[in-house]
């Protein structure tokens, strides 16, 4: 295949060292997908390359890629940082998870499309100091799909009804109504607000979800159900949201 330079949009979310002063740095991009790029020489002291590769820099990049693969990064053009995820460690562990998750989901160069609007929206409001335990609920919902697990939040999946009383099943994938409540014993046994936020995270344009606002107690046992989901339909196991509960305990 060959190679050729291209430029590309993109937000950068894992490093780690490669060869020498060399580094492989992961860009998420929309159209391109996620790309592994060697950047020469970025771990030497003054390196324009490094500098701008640091963990949550964004812009334009120039790469020499064959579209699988490493690519190679050639240069960039402005390029900036979500400096609220670089310096604040608990916004950086829920930004880190949130782009883990996303990166487990698609293979290298698949285009993410509105994932990576959902990506893209998600650190902006993280970064500016919105509720990030709420948009990375939000964004959990929302990926399911791109999993291929995609749950029924519309109606209730046994008899199609929109409005009611809620709870959610992980074994029939999507919320049930009150009907089937007695005779149903894979429901979650969430409270009909709970249920309710879920559905509302999981269906609304991210644009219209900015300024959810939840209490403590209800954000807790939506978080309770979402890791449920993921754990009994995914089971990701990831290094970054192990971190980020441990976190919470102090
Ligand atoms: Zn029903």
């Amino acid at each position: 295949m060959t190679r050729e330079l291209k430029e590309v949009q993109g937000i950068i979310f894992k490093r780690q060292k490669y060869k020498e002063a060399d580094l492989l740095a992961k860009i998420m991009t929309k159209e391109n997908g996620i790309i592994t790029l060697v950047v020469k020489g970025a771990l030497r002291p003054k390196s324009k390359l490094g500098a701008a590769t640091l963990n949550f820099s964004y812009g334009d990049y120039v790469i020499y890629t064959s579209g699988h693969g490493l690519s190679n990064l050639r240069t960039y053009k402005e390029v900036r940082q979500f400096d609220g995820l670089y310096n604040d460690l608990t916004k950086n562990a829920y930004a880190s998870f949130i782009l883990d998750l996303i990166d487990h989901a698609f293979v290298e160069y698949q285009p993410l499309g509105r994932y990576y609007d959902l990506a893209d929206f998600a650190l902006k409001k993280i970064n500016d100091g919105v509720d990030a335990e709420m948009i990375t609920q939000i964004v959990q919902m929302q990926l399911l799909s791109a999993y291929g697990v995609e749950p029924q939040l519309r109606q209730c999946v046994i008899c199609g009804r929109q409005k009611g009383i809620f709870d959610y099943s992980i074994k029939l994938g999507g919320v049930i109504c009150s009907d089937h409540f007695r005779t149903e014993n894979s429901r979650l046994h969430l409270k009909p607000k709970e249920t309710a936020i879920l559905r509302t995270i999981g269906l609304l344009p991210i644009q219209r979800l900015g300024n959810i606002s939840i209490n403590e107690e209800t954000k807790k046992a939506t978080r309770k159900a979402i890791d449920r989901i993921y754990r009994q339909t995914i089971d990701l196991n990831l290094k970054t949201k192990k971190f980020l509960d441990e976190l919470k305990f102090f």
